[in-house]
């Protein structure tokens, strides 16, 4: 028995002593470090492919959503209009003297109709002179009263003192802006507006003639919308004949209207008579 007893306490001294040479005592927290997976070390295989093509650029007028490319409300490519080729005309004054000029006809795909279009005084049947730029010489306007051959305008029979409110050019881009108020075609208002044609953006100037006066707070550098007073008609500069002249002028490459001077606001080497009906929103 006694040497069974040796053995047993033999045994598990040298349990003790191994198990203490082994370090078991130390914390486990360092064993996990020396035993666990590789947490540290790089990956052995490369990373997953990932996706590296360049999405094509959105076009112009869209912006990208995601994969795709959105259009803009306002550039929705219907909201564009065809380039309004300008053309060489000719007429002959009172002095007998022929004058060649630039004009923009009216486009064949615009209506002839005067009464298609929105104006900006309320207008049925009331255009009692059209745009004649385009005709020939023996076709435009001649009158007893008239020094001036011609007209690159609309004019609009209308009462004394009804209001003249902004109309805003077939699409055009913001609101207009008032160039000018004074005397030109007796007493008139300009504006300036930019307009989306032929993929690029163009400004034109719309004049109010022969008004009876402008409208309280429209002048030079105020913005306006559709629908806000410019001013009364009038038959300032056109005695007895009570309209409004309506006038618009497409302003050639590299001019700034704003720096224009009354006069050169109506100069053909700055700005383009232009068939109002290119530019007016149909009704
Ligand atoms: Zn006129």
């Amino acid at each position: 028995m006694g040497s069974s007893r040796l053995t047993v306490t033999l045994t598990v001294g040298l349990a003790v002593l191994a198990w203490m040479s082994l370090g078991a005592g130390r914390p486990r927290a360092a064993l996990r470090v020396t035993t666990g997976p590789k947490i540290t070390s790089p990956p052995a295989s490369p990373p997953p492919p990932v996706h590296t093509e360049t999405p094509a650029p959105c076009p112009p007028d869209t912006l990208p959503d995601g994969d795709a490319c959105v259009r803009l409300p306002d550039d929705d490519g219907t909201d564009d209009t065809p380039e309004a080729l300008t053309a060489t005309s000719s007429h002959q004054d009172k002095g007998g003297r022929w004058s060649v000029y630039e004009q923009v006809p009216r486009r064949p795909d615009r209506p002839a109709e005067y009464d298609a279009y929105r104006y900006p005084v309320s207008c049925e049947e009331c255009v009692v002179s059209g745009y004649d730029l385009d005709l020939p010489d023996a076709l435009q306007r001649r009158g007893r009263r008239l020094r001036h051959v011609g007209h690159g305008a609309v004019d609009l029979l209308q009462k004394r003192g009804t209001a003249v409110t902004l109309v805003a050019l077939e699409k055009q881009r913001g609101d207009a802006e008032v160039l000018f108020v004074g005397s030109l075609f007796g007493t008139t208002v300009a504006t300036r507006h930019t307009v989306r044609e032929g993929g690029q953006l163009r400004d034109y100037v719309v004049l109010f003639g022969h008004l009876e006066a402008a409208a309280a707070g429209v002048q030079p550098g105020v913005h306006v919308k559709d629908g806000d007073l410019i001013g009364y008609v009038g038959d300032s500069g056109s005695p007895s004949l009570v309209h409004l002249h309506l006038e618009a002028r497409r302003v050639r490459d590299g001019v700034d209207p704003a720096k224009l001077t009354p006069s050169a606001l109506v100069d053909g080497a700055s700005t383009i008579a232009c068939d109002p009906r290119n530019v007016l929103p149909l009704k």
